[in-house]
């Protein structure tokens, strides 16, 4: 069973924890939410300040050429490309996730229009079958909404479904599909795919091309570190992109915009899919924060991802066995995503005692404590430590601390 010592020492050899130092973490935390919120990069936080300052500031509207504003999107995009496995010109930034889903999703419904039915897990996140639901219904076409068990989603296509909707890491279990083996079943069944990457991108390799995906939408503000609220990036393979035609017919996905031509004609290729005016400070955030990942391979932050959650999930199994906390992800790190999650029926009261420790995770109804181990800045010691304070939590039912049962509107 590995000691601190055998942490500490993995740390030393830990070829990316130089990186650790690139972001603004409070002293004496240990941040185990970065799937959700990533922290702050130094260097976005210092590139808010100057687009605030030197180019809104001083620029005023001409910053929209002097600094580029107008292609910031795309330039952004171009990045994200890299970490999931896209060319330049197939991934462009806008709105979020949520909406990117509901834009690439009506756009694939076109491209099959004699099928009627979309697939989906019943136990994927919300908002993607909310979207999903009422993209169907606004159609009016007779399109249904089917969700079915994540391991009865290939064996239950037919001919009638035109999409099928997969977020590729579970937001509660962290369970993993294999991208290229579930594109390659649909596309069997002559279905489309929209793989929604919320907790993939900048966690593990993403290999959009090699797998022949059709589509994808992914969030800014989770392992990709750009800030709250941050813009969502989507993806369209580019022998779709000519066919495909966006439900939001935006002035920016305009083909020329400052034309103000009275008739919508879309923008050649991903940028049809812009919609509105980037949001162009948080846009900034984002662009910052991307160029830590330049310097990284993603097969390096995998590797120790899996490690932290292996690591984790031994140290549980040493020092908090007997508690009532059960693995609620896969033991196998190959079939995990960036996380580990554990099962208690005082999850929520457990999350919020870690907190009091300075120990950050979140919770998920109705039992998940969930940890998101994110590899560019944790320490092995910091997930050592981390179930350590689980394990006193739970020894000293610390969770039965009334004030700590009292549920915030964000979990
Ligand atoms: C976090 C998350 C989202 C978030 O959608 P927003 O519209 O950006 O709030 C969408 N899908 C999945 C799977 C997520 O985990």
């Amino acid at each position: 069973m590995p000691s601190r010592r055998d942490a500490e020492a993995l740390d030393r050899a830990d070829p990316l924890a130089p990186l650790r130092e690139r972001f603004a973490l409070p002293e004496g935390v240990v941040y185990l939410d970065g799937n959700s919120l990533g922290p702050l990069p130094r260097v976005a936080a210092e590139r808010v300040r100057r687009v605030v300052e030197e180019e809104w500031g001083r620029d005023l509207i001409r910053s929209w050429n002097l600094h580029g504003w107008i292609d910031l999107p795309a330039r952004v995009g171009d990045k994200i490309a890299r970490l999931v496995g896209a060319e330049p010109g197939e991934v462009v930034t806008a709105d979020s996730t949520s909406l990117d889903l509901f834009k690439l999703a009506a756009a694939a419904l076109e491209l099959r229009p004699g099928r009627r039915t979309i697939v989906s897990e019943r136990d994927n996140f919300p908002t993607d079958l909310y979207v999903l639901e009422g993209l169907a219904r606004l159609l009016d076409r007779g399109h249904e909404l089917r969700t079915v068990p994540r391991d009865e989603v290939l064996a239950s296509l037919d001919d009638d479904v035109a999409l099928v909707v997969l977020t590729q890491v579970d937001y509660r279990s962290g369970a993993l599909w294999d991208l290229a083996v579930a594109t390659r079943a649909i596309h069997d069944r002559g279905a489309l795919v929209l793989w929604d990457l919320a907790h993939s991108a900048g966690a593990l390799p993403v290999d959009l091309a090699g797998a022949g995906a059709d589509l994808a939408v992914g969030c800014g503000y989770k392992f990709l570190n750009g800030g709250p609220g941050a813009p969502a990036f989507l993806y369209a393979a580019r022998r779709h992109q000519e066919a495909l035609r966006t439900p939001i017919q935006g002035w920016l996905g305009h083909a020329e915009p400052f034309a103000f031509e009275a008739a919508y004609r879309p923008a050649p290729g991903i940028d049809r899919f812009r919609a509105g005016t980037p949001p162009v400070l948080s846009l900034a955030a984002l662009d910052a924060a991307l160029d830590l990942f330049a310097e990284v391979e993603t097969e390096a932050l995998r590797a120790k991802s899996m490690a932290l959650g292996t690591l984790f999930l031994e140290r549980v199994e040493a020092r908090c066995a007997g508690f009532g906390v059960e693995p609620a992800c896969p033991r196998n790190a190959e079939a995990r995503g960036s996380q580990v999650s554990l099962r208690h029926p005082e999850g929520y009261a457990i999350v919020q005692a870690l907190a009091a420790r300075r120990v950050i995770g979140d919770f998920r109804v109705p039992d998940i404590l969930r940890f998101g181990l994110a590899p560019l800045y944790l320490r092995y010691v910091d997930v050592w430590d981390a179930v350590e304070h689980l394990a006193q939590v739970l020894e000293r039912h610390e969770w039965e601390r009334p004030e700590l049962r009292t549920r915030s509107k964000v979990t």
